[in-house]
Order: C-alpha cells, then structure tokens, then sequence
C-alpha cells in the first residue's frame, strides 16, 4: 500500500470544559499516545507529547493561548516527541539522562516503530527507519509528594515504577481524576522494556488499588473508571492482561 503523506495529523477531542485529548490520527491504534490538554486558570497543562512527528504547538495553541508546562509522564518516545517545542518541561529525575540523550534503544523505539506503526506517513520524505526522538532535557523534576498547582485544580504527584524507572502520575483528589501515563491503561500493561522492573511494578499497582479514583486518563486507549481499574490491576497481579514480548505482541495485533 502506498501512504499518502497526510496533514491533519492531529485530531483533537473536547473530552471536557477545561480537558482535551489530542491524538496522532494516523500511529496505529495500538502504539498511539494520549495527548492530553488541562487549560487552567494560571497555565495550562500539556500530559505527554506524542511522537514529535508533526508540530504539536499550533494545534495546542488553537484551545488556548496561555503558558503551557509540558508533563511527561515517563521518558519513551511515543509520549516524549514533541517536548521540545515547549520550554517548560517537567518528569522525573531518574529518567533525566534520558529525555537529554534520547535514541532508539533507549527511548523504547526500536521495538515499535516500523512501517505497520503509520496508517498514513506526516510528510513526504518520511521513512520509519529514520524516525528519532528530537531531545528535550527536562527543565524541571517531579517527584512523589510534588503538587501541580493551576490556581483551579491542584494535582499530587505519585511515583509509580516499574513500566519505566520514572513514571509519574497526576492525581486530583477533589474530582478523584487520575493522569497514569503506562502506569495504567485499559489494555494489556507493558513490563519488559529494558528498564522495567516487575516486582515494582507490582507494588505501584498495589498502591493505585487503594487510590479513591473515579476516572483513569491512560497514556493509551479510553479512559475508565474505578471498576475497570481494579479489573486490570487484578488482572495483572493474576499473570494475566500482560503485553510479554512486543514484537509477538505487535504481530498479534496485526494479525500476523
Ligand atoms: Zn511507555
């Protein structure tokens, strides 16, 4: 199949007054990231960036025209991309040497990007083979404790390793709201990237089974409720709802 290079890119869901969810319309299903946009009444929030593949700026800046902080919820490619346009960028201080010096290997790419991963290609000289991460040193770490503090809404910070040494998450305790970055979304979890750590992230499970939560915003898929989470924490506990090896994982979602 031939793909046509493509220029709307991105698509952008109104998911509530002050929440939008901007997708890569055109990265398969099961590798596209959850951009999500907070507008609040100080900044804005913007939770992860994509792949970088197209400027995600202009299109952030038709919701809305104030400072936007870029979260990202843990350093791989698919949720890092398009930091760099912004100067504000905050994550965790375990995974800084790897926002600064991102590649292939170690963003987590290249398992994941080949030429099933694009429905359509972001312009005409593009080439999967040649896809890299742009660097975006963080310029600023959160950590377990931390408050995020719009003016309007205020969200905690919770360390959850074990996807990845740093994934952070942003809970809202007055609408009970979870950001989860790959800490949790609704599919099979992903714990054999190089630098994942099972036994830990069971224990960062453990911990979001007794967190009062009425909405999950994954870093992949739709958002869910508390039922749903207890299902795929309790699932993953089990051995089960588990991504294994990715390259058997993507073949599968590929029907191969
Ligand atoms: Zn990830």
């Amino acid at each position: 199949m031939n793909k046509m290079a493509i220029d709307d890119w991105y698509e952008v869901i109104p998911i509530s007054d002050d929440l939008s969810l901007i997708r890569e319309k055109y990265i398969a299903h099961w590798l596209r990231c959850n951009i999500w946009h907070l507008s609040g009444k100080n900044f804005d929030l913007l939770i992860d960036s994509g792949m970088g593949l197209r400027p995600l700026k202009q299109e952030i800046a038709t919701l809305s025209e104030k400072q936007i902080t870029v979260i990202s919820t843990h350093c791989h490619f698919d949720h890092i991309g398009g930091a760099h346009e912004f100067e504000c960028r905050l994550g965790h201080r375990l995974e800084e040497a790897l926002h600064r010096e991102p590649n292939h290997e170690n963003s987590g790419a290249a398992e994941f990007v080949r030429a099933e991963t694009f429905l359509a290609l972001p312009d005409n000289d593009f080439h999967y083979e040649s896809y890299r991460v742009i660097p975006a040193p963080l310029t600023g770490y959160l950590d377990e404790g931390d408050v995020v503090d719009l003016g309007d809404r205020a969200f905690q910070v919770l360390h959850l390793p074990g996807h990845s040494p740093g994934s952070i998450a942003l809970y809202e305790l007055k609408s009970k709201t979870l950001f989860s970055g790959d800490a949790i979304y609704n599919g099979e979890l992903f714990d054999t990237v190089y630098h994942s750590d099972k036994m830990i992230y069971r224990e960062s499970l453990q911990r979001l089974r007794e967190l009062d939560v009425e909405t999950v915003h994954g870093g992949h898929y739709g958002s869910f409720g508390r039922r749903r989470m207890l299902e795929i924490i309790d699932d993953y506990l089990a051995g089960k709802a588990v991504m294994g090896d990715a390259k058997a994982w993507i073949d599968n979602q590929l029907g191969k």
